[in-house]
């Protein structure tokens, strides 16, 4: 039986899982001690808790599990991450590059330390999202602390070349962070073979809980220091002080021991899932879109433009169906998404751009019904407006 509403926006936040949930449970009325306490068993116990969890995640990034802070998601560790370093290299140098469709809580941090003196690079990107590896080579000054690059792409899921990057930072000795936030739980990620130095993650992104997330920082070839940003009781190494956040760790820990484990077959499911979304719509429309990288796109993600219909409409009258008409993250103001400028899109077909994210609850026959809603709904609103001409091919980026 069908149930609606629909959920289709998973790269805004995902369902936990079921036995995430039941293993989280009973942090919250039993063990629900403080895993700085050492003098008794409710602590010692929150803290084998968290010692598992430290070690789950490890595992899934490939990392050793001191190399691992608990934070209460991306935005923190990304602050963390990028303001950190910034602080404890000032006597190395002041330069920073980046992207310019990272998410809002890389670029802004990026602009507050501009403020600082700080000399930021935004790199640019083609019309798939995609970055130039010969831009990011020829960016490099002597004074250059930091590459900060996504590992895909929140809105239109292009997948950045993560390897590489690491590569190139490592011939030119520069740390490299990386906002893993879409990656983690759907490609595989290995701090080692990458050469990521920092790396961010978020729990709510992969059927984990929301409010707590981690932060990767190397701790051999290089051991990097960064500067904390929250002074307190010193936990998490200094790193991150505050009473840790233990069923949420737990939480954590088992979406990323499942994701170890069932990656491969939710992806082979998933993506037969959103392709199957993709070719419905495009056989019965032929005036869609697709935006971002047509292969190296995250399984997950449908990001399309429905030439001249205007998204908020076309939400609007799909009350049943969840999606996302630009990025949730800063959804609070209306302002075309800085993703879908920087590939090139005029303000019109920004307005008719609509995010899909597949998740692994939805069914086969979910994607059939929202095939069928779209269609008939783009249909009534195309006979209210039609105008032939299709803006896309006019895309120069
Ligand atoms: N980075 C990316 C790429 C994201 O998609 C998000 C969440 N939309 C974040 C960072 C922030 O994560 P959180 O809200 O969990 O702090």
């Amino acid at each position: 039986m069908l149930k609606l509403p629909i959920y289709l926006d998973n790269q805004a936040t995902t369902q936990v899982d079921p036995r995430v949930f039941e293993a989280m449970k009973p942090y919250f009325t039993e063990i629900f001690g403080n895993a700085s306490s050492k003098s008794h068993r409710f602590g010692w116990m929150a803290d084998a808790a968290v010692k598992k969890a430290r070690k789950q995640v490890a595992t899934l990034i490939g990392c050793t599990d001191r190399e691992i802070i608990f934070t209460n998601g991306s935005t923190e560790s990304n602050n963390l991450a990028i303001k950190g370093t910034a602080e404890a290299n000032v006597n190395k140098g002041n330069h920073i590059i980046t992207c310019v469709t990272e998410h809002p809580s890389v670029l802004d941090v990026c602009r507050s330390l501009e403020i600082k003196d700080f000399e930021i690079t935004y790199l640019q990107v083609d019309k798939f999202g995609m970055l130039n590896l010969d831009e990011l080579k020829r960016s490099f000054t002597a004074k250059t602390i930091l590459v900060s690059i996504m590992f895909a792409n929140n809105e239109i899921g292009t997948i950045h070349p993560i390897e590489e990057i690491g590569k190139i930072c490592k011939e030119n000795n520069v740390l490299f962070h990386t906002d893993a936030t879409q990656g983690i739980g759907k490609l595989k990620v290995s701090t080692e073979e990458m050469n990521i130095d920092l790396l961010s993650l978020s729990a709510h992104k992969f059927n984990g809980p929301k409010g707590i997330g981690a932060l990767f920082i190397r701790n051999n070839h290089p051991k990097i220091r960064i500067n904390s940003q929250l002074e307190g009781g010193g936990q998490e190494r200094g790193y991150r002080s505050g009473t840790l956040n233990v069923s949420g760790i737990v939480g954590l820990g088992e979406a990323c021991e499942l994701a170890s484990k069932e990656m491969q077959s939710d992806k082979e499911r998933i993506e037969f899932l959103r392709d199957k979304l993709y070719e419905g719509l495009k056989s019965n429309f032929d005036r869609i879109h697709l935006n971002g990288h047509p292969e190296k796109r995250l399984f997950n993600n449908l990001n399309i433009c429905f030439d001249n219909i205007d998204s908020d409409s076309l939400m609007a009258s799909i009350k049943d169906i969840a999606v996302s008409s630009g990025s949730a993250c800063s959804s609070e103001h209306v302002v075309p998404s800085h993703v879908l400028q920087a590939i090139g899109l005029s303000k019109n077909l920004i307005r008719s751009s609509i995010r899909f994210g597949v998740g692994k609850f939805n069914t086969e026959e979910e994607i059939d019904y929202t095939i069928d809603r779209f269609t008939k709904e783009i249909k009534t609103l195309n006979g209210l407006s039609f105008n032939p001409k299709t803006e896309y091919d006019s895309v120069t980026h």
